[in-house]
């Protein structure tokens, strides 16, 4: 679900929700807030910084050392960023197809 981030509008008093930034997470359809929810001051959405909201694809992920784990059943995952000989699915109490974090981060 994407991130929608809100402050307070200059004019409006605010109160510690909404004084510093917030994030919302909200529906794509879903129609931007325009009042706090905790005090009902008015509030804007902030323009979403590029790269935090932006939907990555596997490959891009994988480009920039990300592990990218997708759940296939219980306690079973694929590793759609598997590089090397990490195992393709991670599964729960298995050791040994746990993704190599430690590789990737020494890299
Ligand atoms: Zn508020």
């Amino acid at each position: 679900m994407p991130i929608y981030e809100y402050q307070k509008r200059p004019e409006a008093v605010g109160c510690d929700h909404c004084r510093d930034e917030f994030t919302l997470y909200q529906k794509m359809k879903d129609d931007a807030i325009t009042v706090c929810p905790v005090c009902g001051g008015a509030v804007m959405k902030l323009v979403s910084s590029p790269g935090i909201s932006t939907p990555k694809t596997s490959s891009e992920l994988k480009n920039l050392g990300f592990t990218k784990l997708v759940k296939r059943d219980t306690g079973v995952y694929e590793n759609v960023t598997r590089t090397g000989n990490e195992a393709r699915y991670m599964e729960a109490g298995k050791a040994d197809t746990v993704p190599d974090f430690k590789r990737k981060i020494a890299d």
